[in-house]
């Protein structure tokens, strides 16, 4: 087997596990804080991203989550 492709699944494989561990992140689009914010005045409405939660489920975890339910 190639090299390469070993490493990508240990490292798919770290990723996964580290993500089921800390399943959350700090939502990219509003920094965390929940608000998107109008870029004319200091309004603001919830963050469609994270639903206003300023938090995201990882990818990876989601991962986990689709395979755990079968
Ligand atoms: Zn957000």
């Amino acid at each position: 087997m190639d090299i390469l492709i070993l490493l990508a699944l240990v490292a798919a494989g770290v990723y996964v596990v580290v993500a089921v561990i800390w399943p959350l992140k700090r939502c990219r689009w509003c920094s965390g804080t929940g608000r998107w914010r109008s870029p004319f005045d200091s309004a603001w409405r919830p963050c469609g991203r994270c639903g206003g939660s300023g938090r995201r489920v990882r990818l990876g975890r989601q991962l986990y989550e689709a395979f755990r339910r079968d």
